[in-house]
């Protein structure tokens, strides 16, 4: 009989094999009892197995920089800082010298309270960081104790990888050859192992509670990680439905990969442009291989992130200017510095707030903090020479803050021409449309600017009053409810009349069931994550915009999103 294991999707497809189970949390059990009878050799011990664990952490930097991308990678310079910070290391000398613990003992102790403090954070991201301290303390581990971590590169046949969790090591060392996709006991959609397992283009359910004490080496599994399932000791009848279903997602998926160098066109020949949103420049590898035409939205916090001081001018002129040279001739919108909401900056203490969302973020903290903003506008306009240059303010929600921003760039822009630095004429200027009041303003605006990009990640919250962090308000997190789309087709409508381009950069842009409505609305660029959008290039191949426009009326009459939801899925989805 086979079995069922539910768990949370954390990237899709489908992948049938045998499985292995790891199990590189166990390393505890080798720690030996006892205490030290000479401190400082236990402190040269650990100093020398943290020297080697660095070692091992420029190596796989390196590694995965080339094989995944920079943002990987700063998963592993992380690894390394927190190496490098005296402070877990001198909690660990305290140990051994206060208390007299071997240094593995120690080791274990603290990483222990470091582990049960993060778990207990609030934040779900920062709860989901104890897995990079766990990770990172074990293998400092296992240098201490002279044993291997799991040796994830031996595989020779195909396997689903079994463990409590995948820590970014295990992840970094992944054959792809042999590793058809992974289930974990741990984990939810935002964990690094989910993260790097869309990355990877592995099919994974993670957050399973009980695979590891349920699924034994060698079982026969099925792992659906567009539902979330996991089969073991799948019947005939089941491995012949999967066994199809995973022969049509290979057809899909070359099907796609002839997709990549096509141009973005309806049926009815209406062409669009489709984007892709980026953290990083590391991040335009996939996003080449995955035919994006332009970059629809470059987050520059993530440029501020992970570092112990703001980035100066220079650098941030080295990385836009890496990001336009790559792109060529096709746009990149740059999106000045949204920080404050969910993101923060560790070097930049700002006072606690009781609704971040709703305050000092974005646009606003720029306007205030005027040098960090036009150090930020001059590494954008110096590097405008070298693309297609289109800079985007986050945040607007008042015509002065448009004003305002535009005064600086005006200004900066004067000052650099002055000092007989060129900058170019041909910077469009666009603003972010993720407040209910631009939406609603959206034909002054335009005249302000060069296009809009709305951002329904936070147009959605704030129209339903809806925290996008907060789960137990997640029924009401509305993309097609109609006032949601009534205030994007306000935008789209608003923006064409003045003559002006919209593009989205929310996640909705490349959502299905949200692209027949978004094109028949007339929107002109759909900006999404690099493994969307060649799914999506191949739905708009099968959509008339013209008839997309005319079911716009029926959808803006319904009266919740279920109905709009129902309708789409059933006109075009077939589902
Ligand atoms: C948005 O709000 O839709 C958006 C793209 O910005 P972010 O998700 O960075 O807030
Ligand atoms: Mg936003």
């Amino acid at each position: 009989m086979s079995r069922k294991i539910n768990g949370v999707k954390a990237s899709g497809g489908i992948a049938i094999a045998r499985a292995v189970l790891l199990g590189s949390s166990g390393l505890e059990q080798y720690i030996p009892d006892g205490h030290c009878a000479d401190a400082a050799s236990e402190l040269a011990r650990l100093a020398e197995s943290i020297e080697k664990a660095k070692a091992d952490l420029v190596a796989i930097c390196a590694r995965v920089a080339e094989e995944m991308g920079e943002e990987q990678a700063d998963i592993f310079r992380a690894h390394l800082l927190f190496l490098e910070d005296p402070e877990m290391a001198g909690m660990v000398q305290q140990k051994i010298e206060g208390e007299r613990l071997l240094a593995e003992r120690a080791l274990h102790e603290v990483a222990q309270e470091l582990i049960r403090q993060f778990e207990q954070m609030d934040n779900a991201y920062m709860k989901e960081r104890a897995a990079d301290i766990r990770d990172v303390t074990n293998r400092v581990l296992a240098h201490l104790l002279g044993r291997p971590l799991d040796a994830l590169t031996e595989l020779r046949e195909d396997v689903v990888l079994v463990a409590w969790d995948l820590s970014p090591s295990d992840t970094a060392q992944l054959d792809r050859r042999y590793v058809k996709g992974f289930v974990t006991d741990t984990g939810g959609p935002t964990s690094h192992s989910a993260i790097m397992a869309r990355t990877l283009g592995i099919p994974a359910v993670v957050g399973t509670k009980q695979a590891t004490s349920l699924i034994g080496s060698g079982t026969i599994l099925i792992l659906d990680g567009d539902e979330g399932v996991v089969i073991c000791d799948p019947d005939e009848e089941e491995l012949a439905f999967y066994r199809r279903k995973l022969a049509e997602q290979t057809t899909l998926k070359a099907e796609l990969e002839g997709l990549v160098r096509q141009p973005s066109v309806s049926r009815d020949g209406h062409r669009v442009e489709l984007g892709v949103n980026i953290g990083n420049p590391g991040d335009l590898a996939a996003a080449i291989a995955n035919g994006a035409e332009g970059v629809g939205l470059f987050r520059t916090e993530f440029l501020y992130m992970g570092r112990e001081d703001f980035p100066t001018e220079e650098e941030q002129l080295q990385s836009y200017k890496l990001v336009l040279e790559q792109m060529e001739d096709k746009p990149v919108v740059i999106r000045t510095l949204d920080i404050g909401g969910d993101k923060h900056l560790d070097y930049l203490s700002l006072p606690q707030e009781a609704n971040p969302f709703l305050g000092h973020r974005a646009i606003r903290l720029c306007l205030d903090e005027q040098e960090l903003f036009r150090t930020q506008l001059r590494a954008l306009l110096r590097a405008s020479v070298y693309g297609k240059l289109k800079i985007l303010f986050p945040m607007i929600a008042a015509f002065e803050e448009l004003q305002q921003a535009k005064g600086m760039l005006a200004e900066e822009k004067a000052a650099l021409r002055k000092r007989g630095i060129p900058v170019s004429d041909d910077v469009e200027i666009g603003i972010m449309v993720e407040i209910p009041a631009a939406a609603l303003m959206a034909d002054m605006l335009a005249d302000e600017v060069d296009f809009f990009s709305i951002g329904t990640n936070d147009l959605i919250q704030y129209t339903m009053a809806a925290d996008r962090m907060n789960e137990r308000v997640a029924h009401l997190y509305q993309p097609y409810h109609p006032a949601v789309l009534r205030l994007i087709y306000t935008v789209i409508q608003a923006a064409h009349a003045k003559g002006k381009w919209v593009g989205m950069c929310g996640e909705m842009a490349g959502d299905p069931v949200a692209i027949p409505i978004l094109l028949g609305m007339g929107l002109d660029e759909f900006s999404m994550s690099a493994g969307s959008l060649l799914p999506a290039r191949r739905q708009l191949l099968g959509l008339s915009r013209e008839e997309a426009a005319s079911r716009i009326e029926t959808l803006l009459s319904m009266r919740t999103s279920q109905q709009v939801e129902e309708y789409i899925r059933r006109i075009y989805l077939q589902t």
